[in-house]
């Protein structure tokens, strides 16, 4: 199938488009590079461009013989969301609207959309289920529901047919430890530990340590990106009959900021210096999911339900490469 991997330069977006080619199907990346990296997919068809941009969207679609878009160009920090909400509308919303639009014009109708757990808020019983109250905390789940309603009423007029997947904490490097986490600037956890353990930072903070949790640090569920990515395909396969999907993806298993970063000391060999700071803003104490879903429905599995097995190709990632990508 050919499709457009809007985002597709980007950490989940690159492994998504490694993972299509090699089970055979035609990825298009689709990126403005304003985040992402042109040397992540090095073997696929590049398009440079902007989701926003109907017009050159709509032409590009029409030009590649589109089937299916895969979403993955949002923007993703908590902390800056809160910071500057206007620039999560548009980029998250705004822009995936346009996306939408340019689908209609040129006749596409299957979408892949990177959902979050943040869509929950702060659920008060765990595992989360699909079925608990959306009640997001911050504008990046607030963005990333409020395309979760726009797809649910255009598929219910029929004008799209849509896998909605809500992320926990995507970690890890695919296609045996090449493809990571480049962001710049880094904000995710376990790259920051990285980086301490590598001496490229003088320590880790750790952001709150109040929180009702057993040692006081946020829990988190982290998913390996190369699981995450299988999600993808067998969703995309399932909207050949259903219009609707949504699902949780996740380990099940929560781990806690403290356990993360002592995995990473294992892993490494290296200590470093951990500061405890306050909390972070929009930052939910918990969250674990329940993906008995995915797993019933699509028939998905796991390869990596451990931490440290995670830990340890990320590990690899950012030893190898150590500066990210070359661009
Ligand atoms: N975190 C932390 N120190 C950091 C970065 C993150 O303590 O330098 C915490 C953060 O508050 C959250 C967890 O680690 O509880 C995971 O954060 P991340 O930004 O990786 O992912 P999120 O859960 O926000 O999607």
């Amino acid at each position: 199938m050919k499709v457009l991997v809007c985002g597709g330069a980007g950490y989940i977006g690159s492994n998504m488009t490694a993972l299509l080619a090699r089970e055979g199907h035609e990825p298009i990346v689709f990126d403005n590079l304003s985040k992402g990296h042109r040397a992540a997919v090095p073997e696929a068809e590049f398009v440079q461009g902007d989701f926003g941009d109907l017009d050159f969207t709509v032409e590009t679609l029409k030009k590649y013989d589109i089937e299916a878009v895969m979403h993955f160009a949002a923007f993703i920090e908590v902390g800056e969301s809160v910071a500057e909400p206007l620039r999560y509308y548009e980029n998250n919303v705004s822009k995936t609207r346009t996306l939408l639009e340019a689908m209609g014009k040129a006749g596409v109708d299957k979408f892949v959309f990177s959902s979050t757990a943040a869509v929950y808020g702060m659920p008060e019983t765990f595992p989360i289920t699909e079925d608990l109250v959306k009640a997001p905390i911050n504008p990046y789940g607030e963005t990333k529901w409020a395309v979760e309603r726009m797809l649910h009423f255009l598929s219910e007029s029929e004008q799209v047919r849509y896998a909605a997947l809500r992320y926990f904490n995507a970690c890890g490097a695919g296609s045996n430890g090449t493809r990571g986490e480049d962001h710049r600037p880094e904000s995710h956890l376990i790259p920051l530990i990285i980086q301490a353990a590598m001496g490229k930072r003088d320590n880790i903070k750790i952001f709150g340590t109040d929180y009702p949790t057993d040692d006081g640090t946020c829990v988190r569920d982290y998913i390996h990106i190369e699981d995450l990515c299988k999600a993808h395909l067998l969703a995309l396969k399932k909207l050949d009959a259903e219009r609707e999907l949504y699902y949780n993806l996740g380990n099940g298993k929560g781990y806690s900021v403290r356990q993360v970063i002592d995995t990473v000391k294992r892993v490494s060999g290296k200590d470093f210096t951990v500061v405890e700071t306050d909390r972070r803003p929009g930052d939910p104490p918990v969250l674990t999911a329940d993906a008995s879903k995915a797993h019933k429905e699509l028939g998905w599995t796991t390869d990596f339900p451990e931490l440290e097995p995670i830990v340890e190709s990320a590990w690899k990632f950012h030893t190898d490469n150590p500066n990210g990508y070359a661009d």
